[in-house]
């Protein structure tokens, strides 16, 4: 424990920001994205480069805080704070640079994913990430990535080369496919294990900006026929096109991005926009950029939100159905939502031992979700997600997608499956023996 008087001599010489409680500003550097975290630190610090990573963690080790790291922010359960330990905050190391030539983004431990598609965009290039642009780089890419095109061009992880870190330790270290390969192999999954990331480094793909994008939505008493259409689209469809299912309470869409020219998309699409026909069809040319800020405000800062997610081969209408009738019955004033995306594509590509992520082989995953703002709701609406997804568990495959996990102490075992669980811990006795880095779904050394 650090006394007040450290701390403030600390705050003293820090090369960067320290926020500690009383400050003006506390109330806001203690806040994370999810609304349901109330946590108090004894300090937040926000370095401004790597030697201010280092030395945050060095005074955190010596005074026994508690370390929590922030990249975004967006953690479910809240593993970016902690009560009376020190929050290394990565938010004045933002940005992201990009070598055009050799088709290279270096993102910076902090940087947002809207940082990452505007300056590979400005180049005329793309890195497959999520679809909330205010979600952090550092946070998703450790855990796996997914997003709109993952089915062409994989997991946010499979374009990952280098990572840059600060060892429990305080050590710099590179890893990547000729350095440090094992730890490589442990970062792309289960990362926030290993070390503070202060930079990735990602192969970016030549993209024109172009995609059509939208939905096409349809009364929910045409569940059956617009599940077996969204079955269809993720089994025919090409890699360029991206098929959503959302059910709603009162209605069913699927969203699609088809990142192919307008030509090839409006004949991929052709028959599923005809069925029905759909009581309200969206899809247009648009900006990629346009489309990976959509869903911005729906997802923003502030709201309460928990979530249960799986992998699965098959997608029977019969559990859709079930899960349909719940996500009617869900407390009112809660936005439901059952959620399932293709899978399959790029992602199938790597073997599902190359990279610790677990879940290579789905067809699909599929996903209940609750997001409110009223406390009261806490403890039904949990209830709610946990007996949704008990209507697709029995079709689940073994290992989960970790920065799905709503809860902090989750079975980690069963995110990787045995195997690679021990691979994990043989990484992390190696890498941090003394658990430094345990706010995360964590590794036992
Ligand atoms: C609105 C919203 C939309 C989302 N959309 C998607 C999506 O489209 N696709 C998808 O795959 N996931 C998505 N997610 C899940 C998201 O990937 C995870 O919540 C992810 O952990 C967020 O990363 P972050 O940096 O913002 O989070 P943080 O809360 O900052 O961190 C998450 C975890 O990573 C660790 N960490 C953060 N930065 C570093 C670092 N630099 N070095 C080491 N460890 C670090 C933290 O300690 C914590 O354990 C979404 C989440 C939200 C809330």
């Amino acid at each position: 424990m650090a006394s007040d008087q450290a701390l403030r001599a600390f705050a003293g010489t820090f090369p960067g920001e320290v926020v500690l409680p009383g400050d003006d500003g506390y109330d806001t550097a203690r806040v994370v994205w999810n609304r349901m975290v109330d946590r108090r630190p004894a300090a937040v610090v926000r370095p401004t480069g790597t030697d201010g990573v280092v030395v945050a963690l060095r005074f955190a080790r010596e005074h026994e805080l508690q370390v929590a790291v922030r990249g975004g922010g967006h953690s479910l359960p809240g593993l970016s704070t902690c009560d009376d330990g020190m929050v290394i905050d990565l938010s004045r190391m933002r940005g992201v640079d990009v070598d055009a030539e050799r088709r290279i983004a270096r993102s910076h431990g902090g940087a947002l994913l809207g940082e990452l598609d505007d300056a590979a965009q400005a180049a005329g290039l793309v890195c497959p990430v999520g679809v909330v642009s205010h979600t952090g780089v550092a946070g998703l890419t450790l855990g796996g990535g997914m997003g709109r095109l993952q089915r062409r061009y994989g997991l946010t992880i499979d374009n990952l080369r280098a990572v840059e870190l600060v060892t429990a330790d305080g050590r710099r270290v590179r890893a990547s496919e000729d350095e440090n390969p094992e730890l490589f192999w442990g970062l792309r999954g289960a990362g926030a294990n290993f070390g503070i990331a202060t930079a990735f480094e990602f192969a970016l793909h030549p993209f024109d900006g172009t995609v059509t994008h939208g939905a096409v939505t349809h009364p929910i008493d045409r569940l059956d026929d617009v599940v077996a259409l969204f079955r269809e689209a993720v089994e025919s469809g090409p890699d360029q096109l991206m098929p959503t299912l959302l059910v709603g309470r009162t209605d069913v869409s699927i969203s699609v991005l088809h990142s192919g020219s307008p030509e090839q998309a409006e004949r991929d699409l052709a028959e599923l926009r005809a069925f029905g026909p759909p009581i309200a069809d969206t899809i247009e040319v648009k900006p990629y950029l346009v489309a990976q800020h959509l869903a911005d405000e729906e997802m923003e800062w502030g709201h309460r939100f928990y979530m249960k997610s799986a992998f699965v081969r098959e997608l029977p209408t019969d559990a859709v159905r079930r899960c349909a009738e719940l996500v009617a019955d869900a407390s009112a004033g809660t936005e439901s939502v059952l959620s399932v995306w293709a899978w399959g594509g790029a992602i199938a590509s790597v073997p599902e031992d190359g990279t610790a992520f677990s879940g290579r082989e789905a067809s699909y995953w599929i996903s209940a979700e609750a997001q409110w703002d009223d406390l009261q709701l806490d403890g039904a609406n949990r209830e709610w997600v946990r007996n949704t997804a008990e209507e697709f568990m029995p079709y689940a495959l073994d290992g989960r997608y970790v920065n799905d996990v709503a809860e902090a102490g989750a079975d980690v075992r069963s995110v990787y499956g045995d195997a690679k669980y021990e691979r994990l811990v043989a990484l992390k006795r190696a890498w941090d023996p003394d658990n430094v880095f345990r706010l995360n779904q964590n590794i036992q050394p």
